[in-house]
């Protein structure tokens, strides 16, 4: 049985969220719209559906893929969203500090994550570093924040436009975006962005949304799984 997810939402870093806010997205759209093609189609799932799903997975049939809809709603620190942002298929709205004043929420990694970079691009490793070192840029990056959001603050304070104070905000900040992405594309993001050469703190996301895909759509999810996790 997949898994049901309470309130539809999976926490993740220390102020964030993946929640999925609606979905219309089953197995079965992928079977009737692979079975359009013979003019047939299926009420419920059978056996030869499974088979036929991890035949179109395996051989890259994609669009049967496309059906369906999955629209997140997601809180992460800024580096994260514009990590996800480079994903051009799907559509996002975020929000904006033109508009609306900027969280004082922002974050902190936990000292576990504290990590050091080993290597050179396409081969880096991740070390921890020793909990000295680790208390203290998490000590730095709470006294940063502190004083780019009272700067930040002050300046809207004296009439400063946001659009412009703005400025000060670092990436740890966190933003909010809505995601809608077919699972298809989803399954592109997750192939990339939860595997381990992805970005720790993005890969916890790709965690969440992958969690959401399991268990809205588990054949099609079992089926990419057995293709070692490559999208069609
Ligand atoms: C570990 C990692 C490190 C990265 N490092 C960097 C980096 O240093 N610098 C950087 O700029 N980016 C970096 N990226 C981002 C990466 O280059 C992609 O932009 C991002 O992963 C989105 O992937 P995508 O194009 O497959 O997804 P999408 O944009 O969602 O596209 C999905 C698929 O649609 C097709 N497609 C979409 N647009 C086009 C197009 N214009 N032409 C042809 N086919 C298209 C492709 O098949 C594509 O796979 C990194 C990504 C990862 C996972």
């Amino acid at each position: 049985m997949p898994e049901v997810i309470p309130e539809s939402t999976i926490r993740v870093l220390d102020h964030g969220f993946v929640r999925l806010d609606d979905a219309m997205a089953d197995d079965l759209s992928v079977v009737n719209a692979a079975r359009v093609s013979f003019a047939r189609r299926k009420e419920e799932m059978d056996e030869s559906d499974e088979g036929l799903i991890r035949f179109l997975m395996r051989d890259r049939h994609g669009t049967p893929f496309e059906h369906n809809s999955f629209r997140f709603h997601i809180r992460s620190p800024i580096f994260v969203a514009r990590e996800w942002m480079r994903h051009r298929v799907g559509s996002f709205n975020e929000f904006s500090m033109r508009y609306a004043k900027a969280t004082d929420d922002f974050y902190v990694p936990e000292a576990e994550d504290v990590r050091s970079q080993v290597g050179k691009p396409g081969a880096y490793t991740f070390e921890t570093v020793s909990p000295e070192l680790a208390e203290q840029t998490r000590e730095e990056l709470r006294a940063l924040y502190d004083a780019a959001y009272t700067t930040y603050a002050r300046l809207v304070e004296q009439g400063v436009a946001r659009e412009l104070a703005r400025s000060v905000m670092p990436v740890g900040a966190y933003t909010e975006f809505y995601w809608t992405v077919n699972a298809r594309s989803l399954m592109n993001f997750v192939s990339l962005r939860a595997a381990e050469t992805a970005q720790r703190e993005i890969r916890r996301y790709a965690d969440a949304c992958e969690r959401f895909l399991a268990e809205r759509m588990p054949v099609t999810y079992d089926a990419f799984v057995a293709a070692g996790r490559v999208g069609p």
